[in-house]
């Protein structure tokens, strides 16, 4: 038994808890969020499990993606929203607390008070350089 068998998305997917579903396929499950941002926050995820973003197979990911295309244009038609964000955490630094990959889609109204990151400047070019360098010799 492997981490992502206890999560408690593995759980929702086993039906041993309740959730509020919006979406099912042979791959995909979609679901309300509990605690929503706004009303109509839905959690896109594979049903073949991974930590997160990086570990997933590629063929996983491709059904996702498609299927969270899908579900964003009717979560955005249903609530009315004035725009989508579209939210995963990768790891526990970047606040991910449920380590089974899922995709956030938050519908978004003018003022309704949800902020972006505040973002800080490069003090230079060549650092701005050395920073994407640091990311391209890593590209494989
Ligand atoms: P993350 O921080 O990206 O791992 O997001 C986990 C999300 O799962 C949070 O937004 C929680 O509100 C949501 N969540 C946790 N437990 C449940 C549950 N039982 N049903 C629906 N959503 C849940």
């Amino acid at each position: 038994m492997n981490d992502q068998t206890e999560t408690i998305f593995a759980k929702i997917l086993r039906k041993e808890i309740p959730s509020v579903a919006v979406y099912e396929d042979d791959d995909v499950y979609a679901f309300l969020d509990a605690h929503p941002v706004n009303p109509g926050h839905t959690l896109v995820i594979p049903k073949k499990p991974s930590k997160g973003f990086l570990d997933a197979e590629p063929e996983v990911l491709e059904k996702l993606i498609v299927a969270v295309q899908k579900i964003t244009q009717a979560v955005k038609i249903g609530m009315k929203a004035d725009g989508i964000n579209l939210h995963q955490n990768e790891g526990a630094a970047a606040g991910q607390e449920v380590f089974h990959l899922h995709i956030h889609i938050i519908p978004r109204f003018e003022n309704d008070g949800y902020e972006h990151w505040h973002g800080k400047s490069y003090t230079s070019e060549e650092e701005a350089e050395k920073t994407a360098n640091e990311i391209r010799k890593n590209l494989v």
